[in-house]
């Protein structure tokens, strides 16, 4: 059965791909420190783009870390990250790609906000949305961005390559922590099948994004673990990345995906943490829930965000001050049932 979009969501799908002009060079981007969605996204759609002739580079404001590189083997020369500002300032068009808040493009915010081309955006987060205007594919309901591309390539009938449904599979599979989540809807299934369909092999996917870890990616869980505090009565746990733990065990932030899980797991637990300094007096939060709690509600009471069971923030202070600050006011919030 061929995949239906709904008539809203064609006309919006249709309209966005209105704003490319044949031989335009466009730069597609994501948030600080990109994740499976982020970066499969942007290979599906730039696999896609390019098929239909369009100059593409990714500009990300971070490196992409090692188990995602080979999403882009088949897009030689495609990823300028390491010269985003330059290349931003030759686009004629920029699309955003998995958020909807300028301030998570870091060090690229600026040029993306002052560039003065039109700002396209296909995100699936809950967010006013703070960037430059232009045409936006936006669904809080998706489970990953990946679908929202895949939906785009769907409108405008364009052939889906098995290079790009192997992006997009990525976005899809990491999103939804390998289709287990809330997330997975009927709809994100049919979608995973479609990319089967187009060639898929989910085994060598599998492999390529969680069996070829460093050895101190298992070495970086355990140091983590070690630091688990439970509190059953209010149902809270955390964990928190020993300083320098990262840059010891010769891994990268990527290498923390999951951890949060572990506290998340245990019975009782409906709100679970991760602590970790990201810099000298800043401080990462990842949030997780289980149940009616809303982390993204709380995550943007202090300027973070993400999803309602997935969600993240970063303040200044040290370690001690920020725990100190975020777990009292996850106490209140879970005494007060999770909701504002
Ligand atoms: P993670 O905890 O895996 O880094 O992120 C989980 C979710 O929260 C993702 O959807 C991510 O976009 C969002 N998120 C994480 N950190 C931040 C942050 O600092 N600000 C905002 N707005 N969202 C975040
Ligand atoms: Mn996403």
């Amino acid at each position: 059965m061929p995949y239906t979009l709904t008539d809203a969501d064609r006309d919006a799908a249709l309209s966005l791909a209105e704003a490319f002009r044949p031989g335009q060079r466009i730069c597609l981007t994501t948030h600080v420190n990109p994740d499976g969605d982020g970066l499969g996204s942007e290979a599906g759609l730039a696999h896609l783009l390019r098929a239909e002739g369009y100059d593409v580079a990714l500009t990300n404001p971070s490196p992409t870390p090692p188990r995602f590189r080979f999403l882009l083997d088949d897009l030689p020369g495609v990823d300028r990250t390491g010269e985003a500002v330059k290349e931003l300032r030759r686009a004629d068009l920029i699309i955003v790609l998995d958020i909807s808040d300028l301030g998570r493009l870091g060090m690229l915010a600026e040029t993306v906000r002052d560039r003065g081309v039109p700002v396209a955006c296909i995100d699936h987060h809950v967010s006013p949305g703070s960037l430059p205007t232009g045409p936006r594919y936006l669904d809080p309901t998706a489970a990953a961005t990946g679908e929202l591309v895949f939906e785009l390539a769907v409108a405008n009938e364009w052939p889906l390559t098995e290079a790009a449904a192997r992006g997009l599979y990525v976005a899809l599979l990491t999103d939804t922590g390998g289709f287990r989540f809330s997330n997975t809807h009927p709809r994100t299934l049919r979608i995973a099948a479609e990319l089967l369909e187009a060639g898929v092999d989910p085994e060598q996917i599998y492999l390529d994004v969680y069996a070829r870890a460093p050895e101190g990616r298992p070495r970086l869980f355990a140091e983590a673990l070690q630091t688990l505090v439970v509190e059953p009565e209010v149902g809270l746990a955390w964990v928190t990345v020993p300083p320098g733990a990262i840059e010891r065990l010769g891994v990268s932030s990527d290498d923390l995906d999951g951890v949060v899980e572990f506290p998340r797991s245990i019975d009782g637990v409906r709100m679970a943490l991760l602590f970790r300094e990201v810099s000298q007096g800043r401080v990462k939060v990842s949030l997780r829930s289980v149940g009616s709690v809303d982390v993204a509600a709380f995550a943007r009471r202090f300027g973070g965000g993400g999803h309602t069971k997935a969600a993240g923030l970063a303040l200044p202070g040290s370690l001690a001050e920020v725990q100190g600050t975020v777990l009292t006011a996850a106490r209140a919030y879970l005494s007060d049932d999770g909701r504002l």
